[in-house]
């Protein structure tokens, strides 16, 4: 059997360690994208021995441009060399904080990591998802979240938000996500998804969720062709994914 390649990036911890060991389990090999090498390397051996997952590591940092170069030539190369196909790719990394004590730095820096770099990774991914031989073609998956939803904020439906950059980082990651599933319709599908409140580094391990109940939205919608493209879903209380209100 030929290997399915799936790129998802923020993988060596949280929601994007648990999609890359879901995507394993349901048949693709996962490329865990990284920002230290190191770790890469641990979460790769943690798959291998937890789950008997074999994936591939490579070091990517989502707001270096050379960085995201290097590994676009990465999966390139590793689909002449290995044969196979490069299918999916998770964006999954993101912040919802820094250490920069100006408002405009930190603000700069979130939407810099949650919504720019989500932009150059699918303009510089797209061509190769392109040349995916998937039965389903190749496709996109942006990890974002309920604190970006518009209608739900007009509705009232959310308390304030604790951090306007993240919430608007995740409003434009949405509006991203539907812009390019417009303009890539009929050659890669491009949908976004809600992991729910999970307990991960990013919000102090206080959500709910495991980071594994969180990923099961992204595997079921990797594999689902009713999902269609330009669409946002969540998985919060039923077994299948449902819309979420943009
Ligand atoms: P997490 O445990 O903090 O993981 C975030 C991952 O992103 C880490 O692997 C981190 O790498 C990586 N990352 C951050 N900046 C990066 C960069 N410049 N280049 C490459 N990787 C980078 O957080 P998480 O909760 O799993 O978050 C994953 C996604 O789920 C995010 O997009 C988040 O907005 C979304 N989400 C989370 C929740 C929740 O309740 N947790 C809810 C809705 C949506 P390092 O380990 O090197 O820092």
């Amino acid at each position: 059997m030929t290997a399915s390649y799936a790129l998802v990036t923020g993988a060596n911890q949280g929601i994007g360690f648990e999609i890359a060991r879901g995507l394993g389990k349901i048949g693709f090999t996962p490329i865990l994208g990284c920002r230290n090498l190191e770790r890469a390397k641990e979460s790769a051996k943690q798959l291998e021995e937890e789950s008997n997952i074999h994936s591939e590591i490579m070091q990517l940092d989502v707001t270096n441009d050379a960085s995201i170069t290097a590994a676009a030539k990465t999966v390139e190369e590793l689909v002449m060399k290995k044969g196979g196909s490069f299918d999916l790719l998770v964006n999954n990394a993101g912040i919802a904080s820094t250490s920069l004590e100006s408002f405009r730095d930190n603000f700069n820096a979130i939407m810099n990591t949650n919504v720019t770099s989500v932009a150059i990774m699918m303009d510089t991914f797209v061509p190769l998802l392109q040349k995916s031989t998937h039965a389903l073609g190749g496709q996109i998956i942006n990890v974002t979240s309920t604190r970006g939803s518009l209608t739900m904020t007009a509705e009232g439906k959310l308390p304030p938000t604790r951090s306007a950059p993240y919430s608007v980082s995740k409003a434009a990651e949405n509006l991203l996500t539907l812009d390019y599933s417009i303009k890539y319709k009929g050659s890669v599908r491009i949908n976004a998804c809600c992991p729910g409140h999970c307990g991960t580094q990013l919000n102090g391990y206080a959500g709910l969720k495991t980071p594994a109940e969180g990923a099961r939205v992204v595997l079921q919608v990797a594999v689902d062709p009713e999902a269609g493209t330009g669409g946002y879903y969540r998985l919060e209380g039923t077994e299948k994914y449902t819309r979420a209100p943009w």
